[in-house]
């Protein structure tokens, strides 16, 4: 098993129609990590400042994630602010501090080099290309961006994106990237730029998985309370990724919707609750039973 995850570790300030929370523990690799860390034992890179808080390490440590990966720095964590109206798939981001990020240039431990999967989550898609050329031979590396990245380092990202297999990003963030309205041809413009899979996620309402000749739709799992969204789309690549790297079945069809429709049940837990609080309680139990749920939500 060898999932490594390129992320952020984050403190977010987040205001849903359910409340506010000030800084509270998020990230992209925080998210994915977590989701992930119920298929597979992932290896995380990152960085904190002096103000992260041990017990969130102590707990990506019980839940088996290896954190030899994530320095800690002198300085300030990254910091991110952003504020949710009633519709969950909008949001406006009110802030963004890089802080110990900035000129973060990792040396990875060496059995990470031998990854099998490589995970660039949203973080600098400079930072992102830095690191993967250290890999040596991983048989699937996907990546994940923000409209931030789109918007000042457009460059860079079609860079990476050249270089890698799998590309997740949200509906807005497509549709950005390519210029495209429809996303049926979005998706197929990314395809034309290296990687054989694109998902395109759609929030609460699901997610297409596009490859050369085929699309696969997975919806979302039908949720009446969404507290926060934030990482909805880093748990769902986790879910995915880390169902993916259990079964060792990196381009095999049947593996890779039914890894889409783990990573959609993920992304259903943690948006019920703010940041990471719904994966503190989550069995791996809930989850079969919600995606032996999904089995019967599509069959007719
Ligand atoms: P998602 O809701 O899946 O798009 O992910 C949200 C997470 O991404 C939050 O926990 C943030 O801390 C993190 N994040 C937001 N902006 C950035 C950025 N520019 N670079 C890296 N991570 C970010």
């Amino acid at each position: 098993m060898s999932l490594v995850i390129v992320g952020s570790l984050a403190f977010d300030t987040i205001e849903t129609p359910y409340g506010r929370r000030e800084k509270i523990v998020g990230g992209s690799g925080t998210y994915c990590a977590l989701a992930a860390s119920f298929f597979t034992q992932p290896k995380i890179v990152g960085v904190v400042g002096e103000d992260f808080p041990e017990g969130i390490l102590e707990f990506f440590k019980n839940k088996k994630i290896d954190i030899r990966g994530i320095e800690v720095r002198p300085g300030k964590t990254f910091y991110w602010e952003a504020r949710y109206g009633d519709d969950p798939n909008q949001r406006s981001t009110l802030r963004t501090e890089p802080n110990v990020f900035e000129n973060f240039r990792p040396q990875l431990p060496s059995d990470y080099k031998k990854a099998d999967i490589v995970f660039l989550a949203n973080i600098d898609p400079d930072l992102q290309d830095d690191i993967l050329v250290q890999f040596q031979n991983p048989k699937l590396v996907a990546m994940d961006t923000i409209n931030f990245w789109i918007n000042t380092k457009p460059e860079a990202l079609l860079q990476v994106m050249e270089k890698v297999n799998l590309y997740f990003g949200n509906e807005e963030e497509i549709r950005l990237l390519t210029e495209e309205k429809n996303l049926i041809k979005a998706g197929r413009k990314i395809l034309e730029r290296g990687p054989f899979l694109v998902v395109i996620k759609k929030g609460e309402h699901g997610a297409l998985v596009l490859e050369k000749d085929s699309v696969f739709g997975v919806l979302a799992h039908p949720c009446e309370e969404v507290h926060d969204p934030t990482g909805a789309g880093d748990s769902f690549a986790g879910g995915f990724l880390g169902y993916l790297d259990k079964t060792k079945a990196f381009d095999a069809e049947r593996e890779i919707r039914r890894a889409a429709v783990y990573g959609s049940v993920l992304a259903s837990f943690v948006i019920e609750d703010f940041g990471i609080e719904r994966f503190k309680s989550l069995s791996p139990q809930e989850i079969e039973r919600r995606f032996e749920r999904f089995k019967k939500l599509v069959s007719f």
